[in-house]
């Protein structure tokens, strides 16, 4: 894996996300091989670098989503509407079972893309669309086809977590595909439903044997709540390694359960405000001292970047905390959330959360995930005062000017580099057009367009027409 050409960014200002969260400014990352080989000022340049000008831009660690459907972005923007009780009725019950291979792969393979295009250089691929193993090879041959960092999160809605992950054909799919490469991690991914007889907990056997992490849509309202999380506590399934996605509507007491075994929350603030699984939970949880990592969930509604979960996070938490203290009769005057806590989120949150030390921090032996923001062309480039505020507030994703995954440069100047993006565009209008004639063309659209509910307009006293009469007099 060393053949990789070194590289050495110059003058940026460099967020390393080390402990005391420092600001390096005018200074140089040098990568060597795979891993970063030294930051600081005014390094030499091996022989053969290439040397790419990081001057008024910000270097930081590669972000990692720990929660993508990425088979899902074969759809792209298609459930803008939807209400996660349509997202449910149109996935798990009528369309996800069209789902062929090649359709995973299309919207993988499209994801996986667009993951590195926007800094995003790791992605735990929540893969619940794995009705065989033949949907779960189409997966990974996806995710090895672009140069990011996955993981694969197994799961399959179609059919119990305990019978999947029971079958043959699932034992022999690992001892083929999940080679320990740290390209390519392994978890299992299924929700915990509360049935008092815990059907799930074959399932959880299989990943402790495994030795595989377990990740879980939990405390999400009317799916999974409380009694998931004490199923899983009183069996000895909480572990470090475990990660709860959204976690938005769960008691004092399971967030305890969280805390005291170690496991992390992935916050999917987009998702959580739109779909309705609970509101975004970094509020509740910063005060149980559970560590948070960011995810955006699914692209059939939201975008695949990682500046968007920064914002809304932000604000979605300082929006809680306001009313929170409105309804007490009183005035937030200091932010405990601050821009730099969410950066950490998108970078060192994600890297602890999968156990990857080595990963979302900038340091000499770090591995060599690395972005560069800088875009000369955008007026919102400058002034780059306060760095952490100008990532979580300012930059998006065509400001991302060159990534580095695993040492290698998959984007540069802006482009992607040895990315067959038409072949991607390509996968994904055949997995459109078989998914829409299979539908039928009502059945799509209605899919698409979900009804809106009659408003109820309040009667109003105060009457703009006689104001407008007044108004006509005195003038
Ligand atoms: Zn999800």
């Amino acid at each position: 894996m060393n053949e990789s050409r070194p590289v050495l960014m110059r003058g940026g200002t460099v967020l390393p996300m080390d402990d005391a969260r420092s600001v390096l400014t005018n200074t140089d990352v040098l990568v060597l091989g795979d891993k970063i080989a030294e930051v600081g000022q005014n390094l030499s340049a091996p022989e053969g670098a290439l040397v790419v000008d990081a001057t008024d831009g910000i270097v930081m660690p590669g972000m990692i989503d720990t929660h993508r459907h990425m088979w899902q972005t074969a759809m792209r923007a298609y459930g803008a509407d939807w209400t996660l009780t349509q997202y449910f009725v149109w996935y798990y019950l009528d369309h996800g079972k069209l789902f062929r291979p090649e359709d995973i792969h299309a919207g993988n393979l499209l994801s996986a893309i667009e993951a590195i295009d926007a800094g995003v250089t790791t992605v735990v691929d929540w893969s619940h669309g794995l009705r065989t193993t033949d949907h779960a090879d189409a997966a990974v041959d996806a995710l090895e086809s672009v140069p990011g960092r996955f993981v694969l999160a197994y799961g399959n809605i179609q059919q119990p977590p305990a019978e999947w992950s029971a079958s043959p054909e699932f034992r022999d799919f690992v001892n083929r595909r999940i080679t320990g490469s740290d390209m390519l991690g392994f978890q299992m991914a299924f929700d915990v439903l509360g049935d008092p007889a815990f059907p799930e907990k074959g399932a959880f056997e299989v990943a402790r044997e495994l030795g595989v992490a377990v990740t879980t849509h939990a405390g999400v309202w009317g799916a999974t709540n409380d009694d998931g999380i004490r199923q899983m506590y009183e069996n000895g399934f909480m572990t470090p390694e475990t990660v709860y996605v959204h976690a938005s509507t769960l008691s004092a007491d399971s967030y305890q359960r969280i805390a005291a075994t170690g496991g992390s929350v992935s916050v999917a603030t987009e998702s959580e405000q739109s779909a309705g699984q609970g509101y975004p939970t970094t509020w509740t949880i910063r005060a149980h001292g559970i560590p948070v990592s960011l995810s955006m969930d699914t692209s059939v509604w939201w975008s695949g970047d990682l500046f968007s979960a920064m914002r809304t996070t932000l604000g979605a938490d300082r929006s809680r905390a306001h009313l929170e203290a409105h309804a007490k009769n009183e005035t937030v005057t200091h932010h405990a959330l601050r821009a730099e806590h969410v950066v950490a989120w998108a970078t060192r949150g994600g890297a602890d959360a999968l156990g990857r030390s080595d990963l979302g921090v900038l340091a000499p032996g770090k591995k060599a995930d690395v972005v560069l923001i800088k875009n000369e062309h955008s007026p919102v480039s400058f002034p780059l005062l306060n760095p952490y505020g100008h990532v979580a507030f300012q930059a998006q994703r065509g400001d991302v000017h060159t990534v580095l995954v695993n040492g290698r440069v998959v984007k540069h100047e802006h482009r992607l580099v040895d990315v067959d993006l038409a072949a991607a565009r390509a996968g994904v209008e055949r997995t459109v057009e078989y998914l829409r004639s299979s539908m039928g063309e009502e059945a799509w659209q209605q899919g698409m367009n979900p009804e809106i509910p009659e408003a109820t307009v309040l009667d109003n006293p105060y009457q703009y027409s006689d104001y407008r009469s007044e108004a006509t007099h005195t003038s």
